[in-house]
Parts: structure tokens; sequence; C-alpha cells
């Protein structure tokens, strides 16, 4: 199968091999050494010398963890949003009391780093600034080292999900002002789901100490303390911590400038591409196309369903659909992680020999 979707995504034999080991003790000594070893890695991909914590949780626990950590109920927070993830993480910071203002883009577009700045003007008292790197439900990369620039220049936190972009394309933790930027373990990383990591700068942790939204399992604090004996503060998902030391020393030796390169080769690849086959890409403005995932317009008159069925069962390849509103208006075709070229290729020659069979003419020259 050709595991083509945005996460969870396909793991390296040599990862996967590393997930059976038998257990250990997660209060002994190789444990200790285990999290100190992914902690420091996950430390240079981050590009940041402060804490990594890892949470045995999906991605969206790492959200919840960076809202509970750092806010308290009523305060105010504003949410920029490009499509579902960003609806996400508004919707963590409601159900935990905070008053959001939202920023609200169409599907396909990047938020402008100017509007945030005017929304931030127009709310002064707003305390965080909630924002999605790269919108895996449209395909679309934000400007984030442009939007740091605002935020800091407002004095404001600022909290990333960058569960899909960490890893694959490049982030700057330290050097762009992040706060708090969350990833997930099923995606750029080549380990199977089950761990998040959260990333706190010395900002956030004063923020921590004043903020009073409930936390016990995600509480930042805890992780850190036992973080410093070597331990996670509950049984953490050690047979991923397994995986995850595989995969970040696979990514070691690869290189994150050459990780970078490659994610940017195949996002174009993917791109020209679906454009060849006459497709349209649902990212209004290419500059912001994301490198780890493609959203595609499904060309009227075809049923996406269909056509996400013809392709894994004649071609084995495997794609998404569209999320919430987008559902049967696009299709997304993944390419983060333990991916190649030969991997799109197969993709879009899947593509091109499926389409006409749930009714769509290919250009002539296709
Ligand atoms: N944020 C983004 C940008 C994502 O792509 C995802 C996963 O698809 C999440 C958050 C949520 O992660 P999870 O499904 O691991 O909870």
């Amino acid at each position: 199968m050709n595991l083509r979707i945005p996460g969870p995504t396909p793991c390296p034999p040599e990862v996967l091999a590393a997930s059976a080991r038998q257990m250990i003790n997660h209060r002994g000594r190789e444990f200790a050494d285990l999290i100190r070893r992914v902690v420091q890695r996950l430390k240079r991909f981050y590009r940041t010398e402060h804490d990594v914590l890892v949470l045995t949780a999906s991605g969206t626990g790492g959200l919840e963890a960076a809202i509970v950590n750092t806010l308290s109920p009523g305060d105010q927070v504003l949410a920029v949003s490009i499509g579902e993830f960003g609806q996400r993480f508004a919707e963590i910071a409601e159900a935990y009391g905070a008053q959001v203002i939202r920023l609200e883009y169409e599907p396909g577009q990047a938020a402008d780093p100017e509007d945030v700045r005017r929304a931030l003007a127009q709310h002064p008292q707003a305390r965080a600034v909630l924002v999605t790197h790269n919108e895996t439900s449209t395909g679309v990369t934000n400007p984030l080292a442009d939007i740091a620039r605002v935020v800091r220049e407002a004095d404001r936190l600022l909290l990333v999900d960058a569960v899909s972009s960490l890893s694959s394309i490049p982030v700057e933790t330290d050097a762009w002002g992040l706060d708090v930027v969350v990833s997930g373990s099923q995606k750029g990383w080549m380990v199977p789901p089950g761990l998040a990591f959260v990333s706190m700068s010395p900002r956030a942790w004063q923020a921590y100490e004043r903020a009073r939204m409930p936390r016990v399992y995600l509480d930042l604090g805890r992780h850190r303390r036992f973080l410093e004996r070597g331990q996670t503060p509950w049984t953490p998902a050690v047979s991923v911590l397994f995986a995850l030391d595989v995969a970040l020393e696979m990514m070691e030796r690869e290189g994150l400038e050459n990780i970078f390169a490659r994610h940017a080769r195949i996002g174009q690849m993917a791109r020209q591409g679906v454009k060849a086959l006459g497709l349209k890409l649902l990212a209004a403005d290419e500059r912001y196309a994301s490198n780890t995932v493609t959203a595609v317009r499904v060309p009227e008159g075809v049923d996406a369903r269909a056509l996400l069925r013809l392709l894994e069962d004649e071609h084995g390849v495997v794609l998404a659909g569209g999320q919430g509103e987008l559902q049967g208006k696009v299709f997304r075709i993944g390419h983060l992680g333990w991916v190649t070229e030969e991997d799109i290729r197969q993709t879009l020659d899947a593509l091109a020999q499926a389409l006409p069979r749930v009714g769509y003419e290919l250009p002539a020259r296709a």
C-alpha cells in the first residue's frame, strides 16, 4: 500500500522493529537514558535551547496542554484559523473558558500577518495568539515567521500548532520567538501515533505560574519535574518512544536541511503533477501551498468517495478526503515523513488512470 494520507504516515522498517521490543522499567536507568536522548534530539529539531516535553497523547492532547498550561478562564485569546485545525485549537481554548476572538479565513487562504497586527491592536487585552503553522485540512502553510514577528512586537504569547510541519518544513522555535510549539509523532517524524511534543519558552513558563485552567494529566510542570529524573509523571507509550529514538537517529543521519529540501522537492512535484492532470489546488496562492500535504479540488461531477475507493482498491494508493465543510470538495495527498519521489510518481500515475473512470476527462497533454 502507498499510504499517502497526512498522518499516520508510513514508518520505516527499522522504526517498526524498534516498536516491537520488550518492555523496560519506565522508572529505571535505561528509560532515563532513552527519554533524555530523545528530548536532546527533539530540541535540535525544534531549534530550541528550552524545554521540550514528551506526552503520551495525540497531537490534540498537545494542543490542549498548550492552552491549559498558559491561560486562565476568562483570558482573551486571538485564534487565527485557516481551517479545521485552527478551529479545533480555538474550541479547546473556549471549552476551558477562554474568551476567544476569531480571525478566520476562507479555506485555501493563508493568514495575513497585517490582519494579526490589526486584530491585536483592536484587542489589547488578548493575552495569547493561537495559530496553526501548517493547516492539514487545506494544504496551506501560514507565514509563521512573519506572524511571530507581529506577535512579539505586540508582546503577547504565541501558541503554535506545528503538528504537521515540525520535522518536515523549517520551524525556528527560539529564533522566531515561539512560546509553545506542539507536534505529534505520527506525522513527519515517521513514528506511529501516540506521542505529542510540546516546547515551552521561558515566557511560557512565566505564564504557567499564573495560569489557572484545570490541569492534571497535561500539567507540564509535572512533566518538567519528572524529566529532570529521566521519567514521565504517568506511564508513557514506551513502544512509541523506542520507535521515536530510532526515527530521530535516522533523521539526524539525513540532516535537517536535507529533510527540508526533500519535502520542498516532493511538495513541488505533487503540485505540478496534479496541475498537469488539469486539477486545481485548494491553496489560493501557491507561495503558501504546503510541502507536507496537497489539497486538490474535486473536479465538477466527480464523486470523491468513488475516486478514493478506486485508487485504494485497484492501485493500492490511499489518499485522504476532505474534512468538515470540505468533505466531497477536496482530496488530500500526504507527503511528509518517510516519502520519496517514487511514492508521488505512483500516486500521480494512479490518479491519471482512475480519474477518467469516475467521469473526469484528462487534458489532452496530461
Ligand atoms: N493539528 C494539525 C495541523 C493536524 O494535522 C492534526 C492531525 O491531523 C492535529 C492537530 C491533531 O492531531 P491528532 O489527530 O494527533 O490529535
